[in-house]
């Protein structure tokens, strides 16, 4: 075991602050890195606060991130695919059973007996587990994918979330040209949504309530731009859409986008707010439209999303902040004020002490 530097949040209503955490030394299948980046996903929030409560209760102190990228310092002495100096990136799953059914059809964010990034039972050291916003972790091999080499690192980082949750259901229900596709909310994940939606080749609109963003949509790729507060703008695309993709982090009326869909028409929620969504059976009932959920994506998945943005040179718009201004990014997520995605620069938090129990010690 030996001692990282981290933020952590003591409480849903503590502000996030600088600790020292414990990481385990590594098996023969674990991969030691130096983490470089870390994007803020939306869900980081939802969790510090605990908003999540009814679904997943937050252990504290809680330390998030799970937009990792980094370089290899050590591996295990049976780890084969990375060696010491490579490129490596992690996401939200550290660890699955690898023997049920959906690992072996490599979902494995689908199984029964998966480890989260952070706040999800330590197998290793007991607790739970503790995410990116730190100096280093230690990951099994499995879990640990290869960044492409042309790709800027900062703007690689939330690909590892919000890029694998907005690439993954794309692929299932088969975004291609010819078809018309909704991205509603441009975040984190919405911007990587039009990013994708563009690259595969589909005609895309952004639905956003911040007039402000719609250059920047178009810059995305977005083909229009619709202000969803407008009921106008709205009841000019009825019936229209093959797919939509809903990446909203607050609570919003879905069936006005339903209603959107044309028939056979898919909703696909990505955003997780954290009160029960309202849907109105006749949306559905009309058209047999249907509505789904996807959360981020297996591994094999995520290296395909990863290569697929080296080949199409694709990252996220990031706003680089140093560790110290996390608080503030959170504040700014919750007015829908990013562009696109926070990411920390984990060099920061070489100046910060390491606060333990009672004690602080200097920085080396
Ligand atoms: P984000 O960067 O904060 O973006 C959310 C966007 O939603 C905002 O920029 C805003 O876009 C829109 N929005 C916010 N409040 C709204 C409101 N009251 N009504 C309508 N639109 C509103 O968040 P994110 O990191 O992209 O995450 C989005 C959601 O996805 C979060 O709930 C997160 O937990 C969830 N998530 C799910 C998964 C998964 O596996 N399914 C993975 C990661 C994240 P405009 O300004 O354009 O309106
Ligand atoms: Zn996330």
């Amino acid at each position: 075991m030996y001692k990282a530097k981290a933020y952590s949040a003591a409480s849903a209503s503590s502000a996030l602050a600088s600790t020292s955490i414990n990481r385990r030394d590594l098996t023969e299948h674990d991969v030691q890195i130096e983490i470089l980046f870390c994007g803020i996903c939306h869900s980081d929030l939802h969790q510090v606060r605990n908003e999540w409560s009814g679904f997943m209760p937050t252990v504290y102190p809680c330390v998030p991130g799970h937009e990792i990228v980094g370089r290899v310092t050590k591996v295990g002495s049976a780890v084969t695919r990375f060696k010491p100096g490579d490129l490596a990136a992690v996401g939200c799953l550290v660890d699955s059973d690898g023997i049920c059914p959906e690992c072996q059809a490599g979902l494995e964010q689908f199984c029964p007996n998966l480890t989260l990034t952070y706040n999800f039972p330590d197998k290793h050291l007991g607790g739970v587990t503790y995410g990116g916003y730190s100096d280093s972790v230690v990951v099994r091999d499995r879990f640990v994918l290869r960044v492409p080499a042309n790709l800027n690192l900062a703007g690689t980082a939330p690909l590892l979330c919000a890029g694998i949750t907005t690439y993954s259901p794309m692929r299932h229900w088969g975004v291609g040209k010819g078809q018309k596709v909704g991205v509603v909310g441009l975040g984190g994940l919405g911007h990587m949504g039009v990013k994708f939606a563009h690259a595969l080749g589909a005609h895309v609109v952004v639905f956003t309530t911040s007039p402000g963003k719609k250059d920047d949509a178009l810059r995305l790729g977005a083909d229009e731009v619709v202000i969803s507060r407008n009921a106008d703008e709205m009841a000019r695309h009825a019936g229209s859409f093959d797919f939509i993709l809903d990446a909203v982090a607050a609570n919003h009326d879905i069936n006005a986008y339903i209603s959107l869909l044309r028939r056979d028409g898919n909703l696909t929620l990505v955003g997780a707010p954290d009160k029960p969504l309202s849907v109105t059976a006749f949306g559905l009932i009309m058209g047999r439209r249907s509505l789904s959920g996807s959360p981020i994506g297996g591994l094999a998945e995520t290296q395909e999303m990863l290569d697929f943005c080296g080949q199409h040179n694709i990252t996220s718009d990031v706003e680089v902040i140093p560790i110290q201004k996390v608080n503030e990014a959170y504040e700014r997520l919750l007015k829908s004020d990013v562009k696109y995605r926070f990411c920390i620069d984990m060099a920061s938090l070489k100046g910060e002490f390491m606060w333990t129990t009672g004690l602080c010690g200097a920085a080396n």
